[in-house]
């Protein structure tokens, strides 16, 4: 048996908000040639607008998951308040570098295990049972890490690892735009090609794709031009499919 080369597409901040765009971008990558993508799902977005609210809205993501898309936590407001006193590592990483949406970057085991739990059983409420949890921005902190093993939620992903919890975790870096500026999207589109090629004895690349990305026309040609040629070597797959896959053909070399 052998473990074949895996392509990854994710779809980051699915939620009412953000569900034309959304809709948009999976139509195209169907037509690109990958029929179903890992979707982090945020419960309640920016506090503004739960997802139970809206009931198109769950019927369509119900849907996609019968489709064969998988369902991940992601975050549950997407929010993350500013503390008081903040060190200076800590603003660059939740001001700078996320906009603050650093949700689960410094929460206690207790807060993320009460959100994260929230997050299941409403999910559960539409039959959906997501196995991954992701944070927002990855920006996983310890105490937050603690709490999804103890949950018993399989695995997280961070900007450069899949760790799924019965294992180390497996590098490899994903490839994700910043389009907030145009000096952003310009340093985007060089190191994306340049990540791309980096990775080509990788047996897994991840594409993560935010639904403002199909506003920005050179942007939105690179993610598609990537996913086509990379899909010429490896199979898409759902990250629940290839941590599956990776897991049976570690213990069958065992
Ligand atoms: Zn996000």
């Amino acid at each position: 048996m052998s473990i074949l080369s895996a392509l990854v597409v994710s779809l980051h901040d699915v939620s009412p908000r953000t569900r034309l765009d959304c809709t948009a971008i999976l139509a195209a990558l169907k037509e690109a040639g990958v029929p179903a993508c890992s979707l982090l799902v945020i419960p309640d977005h920016h506090r503004r607008g739960h997802l139970l609210d809206d009931a198109d809205f769950c019927q369509w993501l119900r849907g996609l998951a019968n489709e064969g898309h998988e369902v991940v936590i992601h975050g549950y407001h997407h929010w993350r308040e500013r503390r008081p006193a903040e060190r200076l590592l800590q603003k660059f990483l939740t001001r700078l570098y996320t906009a603050d949406e650093g949700e689960f970057y410094d929460l206690s085991q207790a807060e993320a295990a009460r959100l994260v739990s929230k997050a299941r059983e409403e999910f559960r409420l539409l039959g959906l049972d997501p196995a991954g949890f992701i944070a927002p921005a990855w920006l996983l902190g310890a105490e937050a890490e603690a709490a999804l093993c103890e949950l018993g939620i399989q695995y997280t992903t961070r900007l450069a690892t899949v760790s799924d919890f019965r294992a180390a975790p497996f590098q490899s870096q994903s490839l994700v735009w910043s389009v907030r500026s145009l000096w952003r999207r310009v340093v985007s589109l060089g190191w994306n090609l340049l990540l791309f090629r980096l990775l080509k004895t990788n047996a897994l690349m991840r594409i993560s794709i935010h639904p403002v990305d199909c506003r920005h026309p050179r942007v939105w040609r690179q993610i598609r031009g990537l996913t086509v040629r990379a899909l010429t070597t490896r199979v898409p797959l759902t990250y629940l499919q290839w941590i599956g896959q990776r897991y049976a053909y570690s213990a069958k070399s065992d």
